[in-house]
């Protein structure tokens, strides 16, 4: 069996921290149960990003449209900020209280691979990022993470199963084991060409047997004018400059006619390195750097309790609005109860928490992945990333 929970498992309440299980328990015997609400914060972001964005938005809706609650939330891809309450949760603590580790897990990981993938994108400007890390993590995953990956700003997944989710077509070029059983690249390229349809672009993987700069020439005397690109997986351990090595291979290619040929990069490929290899590349194919993103350590603490603000130490209690300023961007965050507020540039803040859920009815309807990705980037563009 897979050691996995069934999704009915997360529906029924069971994957909770049994201290949940205890507390209902005594709430129960105790006949206590007090109307309360409930933010999710983020009080410091990984790798001291400056922002992050909210994803497993749709995930945790899955989860909570069947409970007695009001939600309001910002949007799935939303930037937010530290300090910042994403999501608030009103109602009565004993009809959600074992649910805290299931929606904190949708949201902590969702939205650190959302926010890796845009960072990745970021830095490869135009170039297109390919998410290729399904293989290191379980691949119950796999569809989750692609999508959040996807939303999050990259411009295809590869696995078949999330491309279905995401209604994208999966993308990928050929891997190290066609080439080692043809026991020759231009033959295995060759072989690639014959046999699948035109849809399918001719990338040939040129780091398996011989040095990348002849593979290249190998690969695209093969192939002429049908080879689209060439993939750079190089080993580590054969790097030295691996920037220098894609400016020769460059340069060998353009003299002999092969100008059209493209250069996809990948193999552990950090944040650090797109900016040195964006001269050379044309794209990247990023596994562990996004599929293993920090998660984003939201926390779910309680804030008001009756209608009165209460909250433990550390957490600034009452309910909050968080205000954005469409005209030069400023925010804010105030006490529920204000009334919206005019920014210093003269334009009125809006709300960017907005209802979601209300005892069981959708309040906002939920985005297709494409049009989340879009709204990211263009959210996303001119943030600083440090
Ligand atoms: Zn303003």
């Amino acid at each position: 069996m897979f050691h996995t929970a069934e999704p009915k498992d997360i529906l029924d309440g069971k994957i909770t921290d049994v201290y949940f299980d205890r507390t209902l328990k005594i709430l129960k015997a105790k006949k206590m149960n007090k109307r309360v609400k409930a933010e999710f914060i983020a009080k410091n972001l990984p790798e001291n990003w400056p922002w992050a964005l909210l994803a497993g938005l749709e995930e945790a809706v899955y989860l909570m449209k069947h409970l007695p609650v009001k939600v309001r939330s910002m949007v799935e891809g939303t930037v937010f900020y530290p300090f910042e309450p994403v999501m608030e949760i009103e109602g009565l603590y004993q009809d959600f209280c074992v649910y805290e580790t299931a929606l904190l897990g949708l949201l902590c990981q969702a939205s650190g691979v959302a926010t890796k993938a845009a960072r990745f994108k970021r830095l490869a400007g135009e170039r297109p990022v390919i998410s290729f890390g399904a293989r290191r993590m379980h691949p119950i995953l796999a569809p989750m993470i692609e999508r959040n990956a996807f939303i999050g700003g990259c411009d295809g997944v590869s696995v078949v199963k999330s491309g279905e989710i995401i209604g994208e077509d999966p993308m990928g070029t050929m891997p190290h084991a066609l080439i080692i059983c043809f026991g020759s690249t231009a033959d295995a390229v060759r072989a690639y060409d014959e046999v699948l349809g035109p849809e399918v672009k001719r990338v040939a993987l040129i780091d398996t047997f011989l040095d990348e700069k002849f593979e290249c020439l190998n690969v695209a005397e093969a192939l002429g004018e049908r080879l689209y690109a060439v993939r750079f997986d190089t080993p580590a351990s054969r790097r030295g400059n691996f920037f220098r090595i894609l400016q020769e291979a460059r340069w060998e290619l353009d003299i002999r006619g092969f100008r059209h040929v493209k250069f996809y990069v990948s193999g552990g490929i950090r944040e650090h390195d797109v900016p040195v290899l964006n001269p050379v590349a044309d794209g990247y194919g990023i596994g562990t750097g996004i599929s293993n993103a920090p998660v984003i350590d939201f926390a779910m603490d309680i804030v008001e309790v009756e209608g009165k603000p209460f909250a433990k130490r550390g957490k600034w209690s009452g309910s909050k609005r968080v205000l954005r300023c469409p005209g030069c961007g400023a925010r804010n965050i105030v006490p529920h109860g204000d009334n919206a507020r005019v920014c210093a540039c003269g334009r009125t803040f809006e709300d960017v928490l907005v209802p979601l859920l209300d005892d069981g009815r959708q309040m906002l309807k939920t985005d297709p992945p494409a049009e989340i990705r879009k709204r990211v980037l263009e959210g996303v563009r001119g943030l600083a990333l440090e």
